[in-house]
């Protein structure tokens, strides 16, 4: 979830004062760095996934699961190798040593995040290892856990918060002066406190909030759920403002590890140059609502069927450190603006040259500062990329470290580290990474929106066609653009239940259009139409201009081809409806299961018979034909057993 800096954290009031120093020379320091990197060219493709695994303690005579608190523990082992290999090229200049993965604390203690130990290239042939890459992270995770332990890619942990859900047990106590959260539900130790930022990040947007945050997801009303559903916060210490903040027929939740404790599919892209990157930017967005939908893995929270599907909007308010001011409730006195979304939400302008073609791709009015918009302009950076620094810039900081200010007031023009400050707790949907001073790292782009899947399987399908999308938008010059507005009611549908089989998107149908005169034409499609293409037109979908795209390549090997159309049948079949999304799968297999009540509330025995299962799946050792059907691998290259 970003940078973590050495030293200690600052809490809400003393980052006070130094708020103005942060963004004033952070904008000087991107300043810097733009105009020193912005004519660079000739960057190679690298890309590469984020998964983050939850680990889950199974006690099997009770029939209970519970998210295990080890994630310091594990990650204090993952991380050997990695170390041993920083102390050599410390005292060599380089290493004898390759990195399969590397791996990073999340949020919450039971959560650790993997990636590839290095970057992956350009070369068709990659696409064939992402799978085997995930399972060989997962193998080195699974070989360090106790017997009765799994670890699974889980989007959501459908009973974060409930009575004893981590082990060891812990409790919430909102009550304590000293707790970071206040919350009813979230207990202190279920978030990482190995690094200091997590905790100061939760106080300081509560702090800066002037509140607790309040989640609310609707409720999925069965047939004996309450009606209207009301919760009794009474005796969990509840100081009324949880009453107050609780919506009737939702699932309220308080802390900010109802959000950032989910797990995501996250995918970087180095582009050639600046140029590149900030297309890739635009042409992505678009997608971003559509691999929402198709990836939704989210239908429990709380212990509690929900009515959506994905965890989008729960992080967006997970981490909502927006004033009453700020959101609109009570008049401007002490804010600046008032600002219609979370610093997690969907991009609000597009970056490259071609939403200039046509004036109503950035429909929306930007917040932002006009100081900082004016520096960045006099400082040679053009409109679009100033609009869209200095609208990131709109937020405080609320992660310093003491070690980061410099008491004298002065800061490292060389450095990023306040732009990266700001920017790393802007969590959009798309994110425009500048270069990182002094790493030999190019500009790049990062895709947030996706959930994370129960397979390796489904999440190399997910991550290979995101990746091959991006070679054939550059490729053919395709123009995915739409006004932002429709691509912000779009990530609302997305995320409703079951969106893939009964929602439409708004979506361009002409995409080969590069010169445009006229409007684009665009249309509320179904994801399957996006993905498989709308039958006697002459949109052929998604997938189609992929394989068309594959075709053209000379270097694709019969083995590659394999694994990709194997992965493009799964996608395809999950537009159509013919295969559940994990949403889907996930809610159909608590409502059928014996335990289950028909009252919206997930029981523990069958939470336990989902891990259990979900263990199976993503082993190979179970099948179910409603998920995923995968053609037997005539692979002899990639065993995945390594
Ligand atoms: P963050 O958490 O800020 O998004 P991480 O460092 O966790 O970033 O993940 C970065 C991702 O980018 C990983 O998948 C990694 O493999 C990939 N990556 C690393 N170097 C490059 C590069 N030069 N170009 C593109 N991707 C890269
Ligand atoms: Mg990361
Ligand atoms: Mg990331």
């Amino acid at each position: 979830m970003g940078l973590l800096s050495a030293g200690e954290p600052m809490s809400w009031e003393e980052m006070k004062p130094w708020q103005l120093h942060v963004r004033k020379y952070g904008v000087k320091q991107f300043i810097k760095l733009y105009n020193r990197l912005k004519d660079e060219k000739g960057r190679a493709l690298k890309w590469g996934d984020e998964v983050e695994y939850i680990i889950v303690k199974l006690d099997h005579e009770s029939r209970k699961a519970r998210v295990s608190l080890k994630a310091e523990e594990l990650l204090a082992k993952l991380t050997v190798k990695e170390e041993l290999m920083k102390e050599e090229v410390e005292k060599t200049g380089s290493s004898q040593i390759e990195l399969l993965s590397l791996w990073r604390p999340e949020y919450a203690s039971y959560m650790v995040e993997g990636t590839p130990g290095v970057p992956y290239e350009g070369s068709m042939s990659f696409f064939n290892t992402v799978e085997h890459n995930m399972r060989v992270r997962r193998n080195e995770l699974e070989a360090l856990l106790e017997k009765d332990e799994i670890c699974v890619s889980l989007s959501t942990y459908p009973r974060l918060g409930c009575p004893d859900f981590t082990f060891p047990p812990t409790h919430p106590d909102p009550q304590n002066p000293d707790n970071f959260t206040k919350s009813l539900f979230w207990p202190s130790k279920a978030t990482f406190l190995g690094h200091p930022r997590f905790s100061r990040l939760s106080a300081n947007i509560r702090e800066r909030r002037g509140e607790k945050v309040a989640i609310n997801v609707p409720i999925f009303k069965d047939v004996n759920t309450p009606d209207p559903f009301i919760e009794d916060f009474s005796g969990l210490g509840d100081d009324g403002s949880s009453a107050n903040a609780a919506k009737p027929d939702h699932v309220y939740m308080d802390a900010m590890g109802f959000g950032m404790g989910l797990c995501c599919l996250q995918l970087t892209f180095q582009a050639d140059n600046i140029c590149e990157a900030r297309s890739l930017y635009d042409q992505l967005a678009p997608l971003c609502p559509i691999m929402l939908a198709l990836t939704a893995a989210s239908p429990c929270h709380r212990g509690y069927l929900v009515d959506t599907d994905c965890r989008w909007d729960i992080i967006a308010a997970s981490v909502d450190d927006r004033t009453r001011e700020e959101r609109g409730l009570d008049p401007l006195v002490h804010n600046k603006f008032v600002i219609p979304k979370s610093r997690y939400d969907s991009i609000d302008s597009y970056l490259s040259g071609c939403c200039k073609n046509w004036n109503g791709y950035n429909d929306k009015e930007l917040i932002y500062d006009e100081e900082i918009f004016k520096e960045l302009c006099d400082g040679g950076v053009d409109v679009l990329m100033a609009q869209h620094v200095a609208h990131l810039f709109i937020r405080d900081s609320v992660s310093m470290f003491q070690n980061k200010i410099k008491s004298d007031g002065s800061y490292d023009e060389d450095d990023l580290d306040h732009f990266e400050n700001i920017q790393s707790t802007n969590w959009q949907t798309m994110r425009f990474k500048p270069p990182p001073p002094g790493q030999g790292i190019g500009w790049r782009v990062e895709f947030r929106p996706c959930e994370l899947q129960i397979s390796d399987f489904e999440n190399a399908a997910v991550v290979c066609f995101v990746v091959l999308l991006t070679r054939a938008i550059l490729s053919y010059k395709w123009n995915l653009l739409m006004p932002i507005s429709l691509m912000d009611e779009n990530m609302k549908r997305a995320q409703k239940r079951d969106a893939v089989l009964n929602q439409k998107f708004y979506w361009r149908k002409d995409i080969f259009t590069v010169s445009e005169d006229s409007d684009p034409q665009i249309e509320e499609l179904s994801v399957d139409e996006i993905l498989n293409g709308i039958p006697g037109s002459d949109y052929q979908g998604l997938l189609a201009l992929v394989r068309e795209y594959m075709r053209g390549l000379d270097d694709v090997e019969a083995d590659t081809s394999c694994t990709l159309s194997n992965y493009w049948q799964l996608l395809s079949q999950r537009a159509s409806g013919k295969l559940k999304t994990n949403a889907r799968w996930i809610r159909d297999y608590i409502s059928k299961h014996p335990s289950y009540r028909g009252d919206s509330m997930v029981p523990e025995n069958t939470l336990y018979d989902l891990m259990v299962d979900i263990d199976k799946i993503q082993k190979g050792e179970l099948k179910d034909a409603a998920l995923f059907v995968r053609a037997e691998r005539k692979s002899k290259t990639k065993d995945i057993k390594s």
